[in-house]
């Protein structure tokens, strides 16, 4: 039902048409005598100023309660009439007026004067009728303000409950600006706040870690899951990251959405889960769980959702100052180890330094000679000592060749072997040992050298060095005590010790090569008398001239040796027969009739021989020394100045020499 022209409508009571906020579209003729408002001064929400102003407030919210219904509903008011600029109370009907596709595009309004008696209306009415009418005007404005003080009661218990979690959320808020407060601190305090801003009886906040969802903290039933790992594709949190939207479960247990074990495991019947966002980003959920169907409703789902709104991108921050914190702790640790690794190698440095150095004056002034080599075979250092000792300058030695230099001819070779094959093996027989080595100097001598080499690995390369020194001091010193312990100092032949050695030679020669030789036994005649006669200086050089002599007659390969006093030996080697020996012999006893001219002195002297031939059988150097003995005692024994030659028999044959 439309109504076109309502002006035209003889009804008796003030009629308009309106829209749903109440603005009037159309009112009448009667509408416009009683107000005294024109048609255009009274639509709009115009004709609103003809209402008492005590009742316009309450006429508003009736109304904006009355068309949600959709049915007829009634409101009362008080109206100025324009002809005593009096209020008068009216009863207002208000009906839909609903078109054919079911839509209320307005709604019919219609006012009854229920003020009574003084109006030509009223006085049409019954006694009656007005009763019963102001009954239920009574009773309608009781119920009314019942109503408004329920609504006002709830609305005041609302905002009490707004302003109290207004609150908390500040209070949430004001903790998240504390910058000491640690991630971790942070968000428990976040799913703490849950429990008392919703009905929840437990909360989470999951973040993403890669394809899992992880409780980062947890409240009230869902306390102890603290670090729990779910799969995001395997949970309400996964699908809401996903889906990028708040979701609720009013029922988990029949909600094919969620994770079962997890929500029995966290007491969770009904849940509500909301996105955290970090820049654009859906970086976890926060989650409030209860363990009760249906606990929560919309008023639930706002408070999470501004929750998440204000703890997301903190949660963000607070990760990243987090990172930042770690980086820069991780930073100036690495910084403190690099500090410490810098102060240590200085100090290495500068140890090292201070023992190059040390190294350095002791190699400079080193008693032995500190030459270095590379392990390209050239000198790479040179000590002073080294210079004295070869000659040549540090200057002129280093870079040169160090077998070319210092190493004779013969034994280079074997040096250039050496190095190459320690450097392929790292085994050299050299290395580490003390050896006795020729050397060159600058003047090509070979000088005795005793060396020490070693070999040192630096930067991957071989560094051979060396200490040495001549020592050709010692070896002469050495040369003289050999000497001394072997030969006789009054006539310069092999002593007795070293007359043994040569008559073992001589002995396993013979037995070795089936050779002859003969072991000869000389003693001077009578020679005590010489130094009683001429002095011990005589004596002596009688005994010097008598070796001498002897010298002379036997062959430069026969040894002949001083026992002592006046007593010689002579081996003489490869003889034949035994004819042989008795040859050197008798020009022995030959020699001695030329007198020995001792300065002004002339000595003849006789000496008597004794010679023993290794026989067939097995014999030791003493036993044959006895043989040579005997035979001597038995040209003593024959008178002297002859010989005899030892005979099996213990017999010595005596050949008188004439
Ligand atoms: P014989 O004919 O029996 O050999 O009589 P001899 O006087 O030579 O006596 P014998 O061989 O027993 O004595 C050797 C002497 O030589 C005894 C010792 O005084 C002397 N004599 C030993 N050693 C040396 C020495 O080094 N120099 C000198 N001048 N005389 C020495
Ligand atoms: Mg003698």
């Amino acid at each position: 039902m439309r109504l076109t022209n309502l002006c035209e409508l003889p009804l008796p009571h003030l009629l308009a048409e309106t829209d749903h906020e109440g603005a009037w579209i159309e009112c009448n003729d009667l509408w416009r005598k009683y107000s005294g408002l024109s048609a255009a001064n009274s639509l709009g929400m115009r004709w609103i100023e003809v209402i008492h102003h005590d009742d316009v407030s309450v006429v508003q919210r009736r109304w904006r309660t009355g068309i949600k219904t959709g049915a007829p509903f009634e409101l009362t008011m008080r109206l100025r009439r324009a002809s005593d600029s009096s209020y008068r109370w009216h009863v207002c009907h208000i009906v839909p007026l609903g078109d054919e596709q079911g839509d209320i595009p307005g709604w019919l309004v219609s006012f009854t004067d229920i003020h009574g008696g003084q109006t030509q209306q009223e006085s049409d009415h019954s006694s009656v009728a007005k009763l019963r009418s102001e009954r239920e005007v009574l009773a309608t404005s009781n119920d009314y303000l019942l109503e408004i003080l329920r609504e006002y009661h709830e609305t005041e218990v609302r905002l009490e409950k707004a302003t109290e979690k207004l609150n908390q959320i500040v209070e949430t808020q004001f903790h998240l600006s504390q910058a000491e407060i640690d991630m971790a601190a942070f968000m428990q305090l976040v799913t703490d706040k849950m429990l008392t801003l919703t009905p929840a009886t437990g909360a989470v906040i999951e973040l993403m870690e890669g394809d899992e969802m992880v409780y980062q903290a947890a409240s009230g039933s869902a306390h102890q899951y603290k670090g729990l790992r779910l799969n995001l594709f395997s949970s309400l949190s996964g699908l809401c990251v996903i889906d990028r939207k708040a979701l609720i479960s009013e029922d988990t247990a029949n909600d094919p959405r969620v994770n079962p074990e997890a929500c029995k495991k966290v007491g969770a019947a009904s849940m509500v889960v909301t996105p955290l966002y970090e820049e654009g980003n859906v970086i976890g959920v926060l989650k409030i769980i209860s363990d009760t169907p249906h606990a929560f409703d919309d008023e639930d789902l706002k408070t999470l959702e501004m929750m998440a709104g204000l703890i997301g991108s903190a949660i963000g921050r607070k990760i990243r100052m987090q990172e930042k914190e770690d980086l820069l702790a991780a930073k100036s640790l690495t910084l403190m180890q690099l500090e410490q690794e810098v102060a240590q190698r200085k100090q290495i440095e500068e140890q090292l330094k201070a023992s190059e150095m040390r190294t350095r004056r002791i190699i400079e002034s080193s008693h032995e000679a500190f030459i270095a080599m590379n392990s390209s075979g050239f000198i790479t250092d040179w000590n002073p000592k080294a210079e004295e000792t070869f000659g040549w300058t540090a200057t002129e030695a280093i870079g040169r060749k160090l077998s070319e230099l210092i190493i004779p001819s013969g034994l280079r070779e074997r040096h250039e072997l050496g190095m190459r094959k320690f450097i392929e093996t790292g085994q050299g027989i050299v290395l580490g040992k003390r050896l006795e080595l020729l050397a060159l100097n600058i003047k090509g001598e070979k000088i005795p050298v005793e060396i020490t080499i070693s070999a040192i690995s630096a930067q991957e390369q071989w560094q051979f060095c060396a200490f040495l020194h001549d020592i050709s001091e010692r070896k002469q010193t050495e040369q003289k005590l050999r000497h001394l312990a072997q030969y006789d100092s009054l006539t310069s032949l092999p002593n007795r010790a070293l007359f043994y050695d040569r008559l073992n030679q001589a002995l396993a020669r013979s037995h070795r090569n089936q050779t002859l030789f003969a072991l000869m036994y000389l003693d001077i005649d009578h020679f005590k008398s010489i130094n009683d006669t001429h002095g011990h200086g005589v004596g002596d050089e009688l005994l010097s001239a008598f070796s001498s002599r002897i010298r002379l007659i036997i062959r430069e390969s026969d040894t002949l040796a001083r026992l002592g006093g006046d007593e010689f030996v002579i081996i003489a080697e490869n003889i034949s027969v035994q004819g042989d020996a008795e040859h050197i012999a008798q020009k022995i006893l030959w020699a001695m009739k030329q007198a020995f001219q001792l300065n002004e002195l002339s000595i003849q002297v006789g000496t008597s021989i004794g010679v023993a031939l290794p026989p067939p059988h097995a014999v030791n150097a003493d036993d044959l020394v006895k043989m040579a003995d005997k035979a001597l005692y038995s040209a003593k024994a024959a008178g002297r100045n002859t010989y005899r030659v030892y005979k099996e028999t213990n017999q010595a044959a005596e050949k008188p020499f004439r």
